[in-house]
């Protein structure tokens, strides 16, 4: 489980949670305002926790006043080293709290027995058994859809081709009518896969969701496209 590093846009105090809770909302555990956990890592913003410029070394002078400013340098090192470091342990148990926030919520999804993952949805979303999955029969028939050049150019076909439907109340010419009659008949098999697809009660494409948001949705302009 990767970290997800961001800065609350509201008091800028840095928070790192668990990659899974991205997108979620939460409490910032700092000034309690209500947060969306970003996607992607913001840029930090130069905000109350931004690590000061660490001083040089001291170099150990030989004459005592030099060990004198070596020894203050010490000294302010160690006050240095002492904030940064309590407020790492600070940022630590704040991120710990979004964390658990983020946890519980995911764990109430579950609970409510719906998923809160991509793997979780893949599982969840049931793929029906064969022969009753309109997803199947739709993609079959995209396959045996036959759209030609001559189709496409037709001035006779409308839709599909350059062909005007009349305005409404208006018969189809004749013309027209035997344009579109030769078209269905030429995409028969791929019309009866559509209407056996369409008797289907349910339906599932082949989709893996652990892709997340950038899952390709191949299906929908072939969708788009036969109706
Ligand atoms: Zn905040």
């Amino acid at each position: 489980m990767s970290d997800l590093k961001f800065a609350c846009p509201n008091c800028g105090r840095h928070l790192a949670v668990d990659a899974a809770c991205a997108g979620s909302q939460t409490s910032c555990p700092a000034c309690g305002q209500l947060i969306i956990i970003p996607r992607e890592p913001a840029p930090a913003s130069a905000g109350p926790t931004s690590r000061p410029g660490m001083p040089a070394r001291e170099p150990g002078g030989r004459r005592s006043w030099a060990r004198i400013t070596a020894l203050a340098i010490g000294s302010l090192l160690l006050l240095a080293a002492v904030a940064v470091g309590s407020v790492l342990i600070w940022g630590k148990s704040a991120a710990k709290t979004v964390n658990a926030q983020c946890q519980a919520k995911l764990e109430a999804i579950r609970k409510a027995g719906e998923p809160a993952s991509g793997a979780e949805l893949n599982v969840w979303y049931e793929q029906p058994p064969a022969g009753e999955n309109a997803a199947d029969f739709f993609l079959a028939g995209f396959e045996l859809v036959q759209i030609s050049a001559q189709d496409a150019n037709s001035a006779d076909l409308p839709l599909i081709g350059k062909g005007k439907l009349p305005p409404p109340g208006q018969p189809l010419p004749a013309a027209a009518k035997k344009a579109i009659g030769d078209f269905l008949a030429r995409n028969r098999p791929a019309l009866e896969k559509f209407e056996q697809g369409a008797r289907c009660a349910k339906s599932r494409y082949p989709l893996d969701f652990r892709e997340g948001p950038s899952m390709k949705l191949k299906h929908v302009s072939q969708v788009k496209q036969a109706a």
